[in-house]
C-alpha cells in the first residue's frame, strides 16, 4: 500500500496549497478534511441549527444522518471539489459565514467520529495526501510522513485576507485576524481531538518561506522518511 502523508497546522498557514502540491508531485490524491467540516457548517447554517451565539445539539444530532458528504475530481481543472447532499458547495463553503461558525461545529463529537470515519475510508487504500487539525494524532496515526505547519498569526491573517480579496470578498483584516485567531484558541481548546502536534511530526514554520522552498524543505523530509521506512 501507498503512504499516507498527514499535514496538520493552524488556520490559513497554506497548508492547503502545500498539500496539493505535495499530493501532485507524488501522484498521490489530495484530500481536504477542513471541506468536511465545512459542508457541515454549511448544513447548519441553512438549517437553522446554528445561528449567531445558539447551536441546537438535539436537532444537530437527528440532522447527522442526512447530511452526506462526497468529495468529487472536476474533470475541468482536476481539483476535488466538496458536495453536500447532492450539490456543488465548493464556493459557499469558504465563505466567512462558515468560517465564523465552523469550529463550533468541529468541536461536536458526534460530527467528528462521522467526518473520521469518512475520512479514513478514502484513505484506505494509501496514496493520500491528508490535510487538517487531527489527521497525524486521530484519523492517520501511522502516516509515513507527519507534517505540522505554523505561521505567525499575523502573517496568516494576511494571506487569508489577500485570498479573499482576490476572490471578490469585501472584508476587513481585522475580521479575518480576528477570525483567525478565534479559530487557533477554539480548535487548541475543544475537547475532542483538539489540534495538537503528534509527536512523530515534523514542524514546519514557513512565515517567512516561498512556496518553492517549502517544497525543497518537504522532498528532503520525504526523502529521509523513505529512508527510515526501508532501514
Ligand atoms: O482547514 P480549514 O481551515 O478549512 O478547516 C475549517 C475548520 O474545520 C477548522 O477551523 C477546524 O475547526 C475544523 N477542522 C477540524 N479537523 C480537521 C480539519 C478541520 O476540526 N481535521
Amino acid at each position: 500500500m501507498q503512504p499516507v502523508i498527514a499535514v496538520d497546522g493552524y488556520s490559513s498557514c497554506g497548508k492547503s496549497t502545500f498539500a496539493r502540491l505535495i499530493a501532485q508531485e507524488l501522484g498521490y490524491i489530495y484530500i481536504d478534511s477542513g471541506a468536511m467540516y465545512r459542508a457541515v457548517a454549511l448544513y447548519c447554517l441553512e438549517n437553522g441549527i446554528i445561528s449567531g451565539e445558539s447551536l441546537d445539539l438535539e436537532l444537530m444530532q437527528r440532522s447527522l444522518g442526512q447530511i452526506s458528504i462526497q468529495l468529487k475530481l472536476n474533470p475541468g481543472h482536476g481539483i476535488q471539489e466538496t458536495w453536500l447532499n447532492g450539490r456543488n458547495v465548493e464556493e459557499e463553503i469558504r465563505s466567512i459565514a462558515v468560517s465564523d461558525v465552523v469550529s463550533r461545529i468541529s468541536q461536536v463529537k458526534t460530527v467528528r467520529e462521522k467526518m473520521v470515519s469518512l475520512q479514513r475510508k478514502i484513505g484506505e487504500n494509501g496514496g493520500v495526501v491528508m490535510d487538517g487539525r487531527d489527521i497525524g494524532t486521530i484519523v492517520f496515526p501511522e502516516a509515513r510522513l507527519k507534517i505540522f505547519m505554523t505561521a505567525d498569526p499575523d502573517i496568516r491573517a494576511k494571506r487569508r485576507y489577500d485570498e479573499l480579496v482576490q476572490k471578490g470578498v469585501q472584508v476587513e483584516l481585522s475580521a479575518v485576524a480576528q477570525n483567525v485567531r478565534m479559530r487557533d484558541h477554539e480548535d487548541e481548546n475543544r475537547k475532542e481531538s483538539p489540534l495538537v502536534k503528534a509527536r512523530d511530526a515534523i514542524v514546519l514554520d514557513n512565515s517567512y518561506m516561498t512556496l518553492d522552498q517549502q517544497m525543497d524543505w518537504f522532498r528532503d523530509k520525504w526523502k529521509s522518511s523513505k529512508k527510515k521506512h526501508e532501514g
